[in-house]
């Protein structure tokens, strides 16, 4: 029948279906998590925040200093979870089946897979001066690699034990980091990135749908312009920023962490009836309508 008001009870609380539900800090303890792209950015940040509320976590990353130094961070400040670097190329198959079986090896079993690595190349244009091997590249890394995270994690979160106690269960949460540009369509081009993120979006939702029934939720996260290396080093001029900046409602550019914590939500049990979605965090700006000034 759903709640109403009168369906709630006297004395404040919030009824006992409601409070049955776990908080994301208490289902991150003993959970395990696989983050691509962990060497840097939004990676780097999810992986500092999901030790923080419990998770152990394996740094995946190409940039095996950059990973280390995040698990070194997260072993210096969060001592009761495990972090653990390895370097990986998640376009090459071998290497994220490599990855996703470490994260098992080490810690029993895996929770969350975040397939959020991903490249803008510099020589990313439009249809017309778009080299084929920048297209290839970038369809290998950002979508290719996305099909392979997918592929162990599925295989991995069936076989996950049980323990009832601890509300272990079999299934789990992948994420895989999108776009808005997948969402909009941008007049300053990087045809192959576009096209990329699309691909994330769409693959996303149908990998859902198949494995809705077995408890493994699916969702993309997309974000909008952040203050992080791949787009900064993009965006290497006032001109280049300002041109963006109109754009964007809140008039400044999103944070790294800003997307972690939306990671975490959909990492989490708090997420719970959420599979297949296009998740936006991007300040409004897929939103608006603006005008140049
Ligand atoms: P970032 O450049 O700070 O971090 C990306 C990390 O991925 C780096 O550590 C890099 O070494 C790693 N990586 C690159 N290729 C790899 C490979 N083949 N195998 C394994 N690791 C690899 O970038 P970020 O901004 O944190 O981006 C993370 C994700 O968010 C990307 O998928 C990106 O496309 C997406 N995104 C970023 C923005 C933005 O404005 N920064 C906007 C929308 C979407």
């Amino acid at each position: 029948d759903g709640y109403t008001a009168q369906s709630l009870p006297d004395d404040g609380s919030l009824g006992s279906s409601l409070e049955s539900l776990p908080s994301a800090v208490k289902d991150f303890y003993d959970m395990v998590a696989l983050i691509t792209g962990a060497g840097s950015g939004i990676g780097l940040e999810s992986s500092i925040l999901f030790a923080q509320e419990g998770a152990n976590v394996l740094l995946v990353d190409i940039n095996l200093e950059g990973a280390e130094k995040g698990a070194a961070l997260i072993a210096k400040r969060f001592p009761n979870v495990r972090a653990v670097a390895t370097k990986a190329d998640v376009g090459k198959e071998e290497d994220v089946k490599a990855a996703v079986d470490l994260a098992v090896k080490t810690f029993g079993r895996l929770d969350v897979m975040f397939n959020n690595a991903g490249i803008m190349h510099p020589a990313d244009d439009n249809a017309l001066n778009t080299e084929e091997r920048i297209w290839d590249l970038t369809m290998t890394i950002n979508l290719k690699g996305v099909w392979w995270g997918c592929k162990y994690a599925i295989l991995a979160m069936r076989e996950n034990p049980t323990d009832e106690s601890k509300g272990l269960h079999t299934g789990g949460s992948i994420i895989n980091t999108a776009s808005f540009v997948a969402l909009m369509g941008a007049a300053t081009p990087q045809l192959a990135y576009t096209a990329s993120k699309g691909g994330v979006l769409a693959m996303t939702r149908e990998l859902a749908m198949v494995h809705a029934k077995e408890g493994i939720r699916i969702n993309s996260l997309c974000p909008g312009p952040l203050k992080t290396p791949l787009l900064m080093d993009f965006l290497n001029t006032a001109e280049k920023r300002d041109r963006r900046m109109i754009h964007l409602p809140m008039g400044r550019f999103g944070e790294a962490v800003e997307l972690a914590k939306a990671a975490l939500f959909l990492a989490s049990d708090d997420s719970s009836y959420m599979t297949g979605t296009d998740f936006k965090v991007d300040g409004g700006l897929s939103s608006a309508y603006v005008t140049a000034l």
